[in-house]
């Protein structure tokens, strides 16, 4: 965070480098389910961030003597790929990765329900694949969302991104090169549905001006990116839905049972009425016939 002004990262117009504006996110997509081993996962695409997000638990905590008798442990282990940078990163754990791992855990235990589960641990696991600025932040963001996809209860999703301050002025979501050269980082966890902080770090100088201006820009930020999360989980449940379901089998029309042939089809035919002979009485007999009686 050198702050040197060596670099223009915004023009005149309030541009920056990578062409958003002030107050707009990076591209963002979120895709659940990518690791099948896992209860829930996901993996975020933020800008050139790659971040795969695992969870497994709530399960038996090892060794037995760190479980909680009263909630769950939440466990984080962030690390960076040894190729997630241009530099190549040492595989050893770093400081900086032990400090973010527990900052996430923190955050992300003050929405998980853990009374639910005790002397349980549930791990979730963080793994940079490529990194561009803010991977503490995106990396919070997958997490709630396989922690949601594994089934785990919380008070709600957690979206997370930074504000930073460039030539003075707050700024959302910085990458790499604002990152450096900007004055100022402060990366927020937030809560939309409790409308609560869950993490906020601040690294550089901040007047008092600045430091809400970057707040604010922050939680809008976070709002915008509450809702990306919100569309992944129900694309998921649109996807399951689309595999299961069997298609309708088309209408088959029965076969009309056969109306009687008549030559001219408009004419009707007519109904054949039988007429009865009206019966008549017993003819009178004639003069031959009383001559036989006689
Ligand atoms: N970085 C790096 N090598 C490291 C650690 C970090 O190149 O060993 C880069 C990486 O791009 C990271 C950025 O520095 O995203 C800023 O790191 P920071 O500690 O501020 O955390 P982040 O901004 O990723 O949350």
């Amino acid at each position: 965070m050198a702050g040197d002004g060596s670099v223009k990262l915004i023009d005149e117009k309030g541009i920056r480098l990578d062409g958003r504006k002030v107050d707009e996110l990076r591209p963002v997509n979120i895709k659940i389910g990518v690791i099948k081993n896992a209860d829930g996962s996901a993996e975020i695409r933020m800008g050139k961030n790659i971040i795969v997000a695992a969870v497994y638990g709530p399960r038996e905590l090892h060794p037995k003597h760190r479980a909680l008798a009263d909630r769950a442990l939440i466990q984080c282990f962030y690390r960076m790929s040894t190729f997630s940078v241009s530099d190549r990163k040492s595989p050893a754990p770093s400081r900086r990765e032990k400090e973010i791992s527990l900052v996430i855990s923190n955050a992300l235990a003050s929405v998980i329900l853990t009374e639910k589960y005790p002397r349980t641990t549930i791990d979730v696991y963080l793994q940079v694949l490529q990194a561009d600025g803010g991977t503490r932040t995106a990396s919070l963001t997958a997490a709630s969302v396989a922690l949601a996809d594994a089934g785990i209860p919380m008070k709600g999703l957690i979206a997370s991104v930074a504000a930073g301050l460039i030539n003075g002025q707050a700024v959302l979501d910085l990458f790499d090169i604002e990152d450096q050269k900007g004055s100022g980082d402060l990366p927020l966890g937030y809560c939309p549905v409790l409308d609560e902080i869950s993490l906020l770090q601040l690294d550089g100088v901040f007047t008092v001006k600045q430091f809400e201006d970057s707040l604010n820009i922050a939680i809008k930020g976070a709002k915008d990116l509450y809702e990306i999360q919100r569309d992944a989980l129900k694309q998921k449940y649109t996807d399951i839905r689309a595999e299961v379901e069997v298609p309708e089998k088309p209408k088959v029309e029965k076969p009309k049972a056969e109306e009687p042939k008549t030559e001219d089809p408009k004419v009707v035919p007519k109904p054949v009425l039988k007429v009865e002979k009206p019966k008549t009485e017993d003819p009178k007999p004639s003069k031959d016939d009383k001559k036989e009686v006689e």
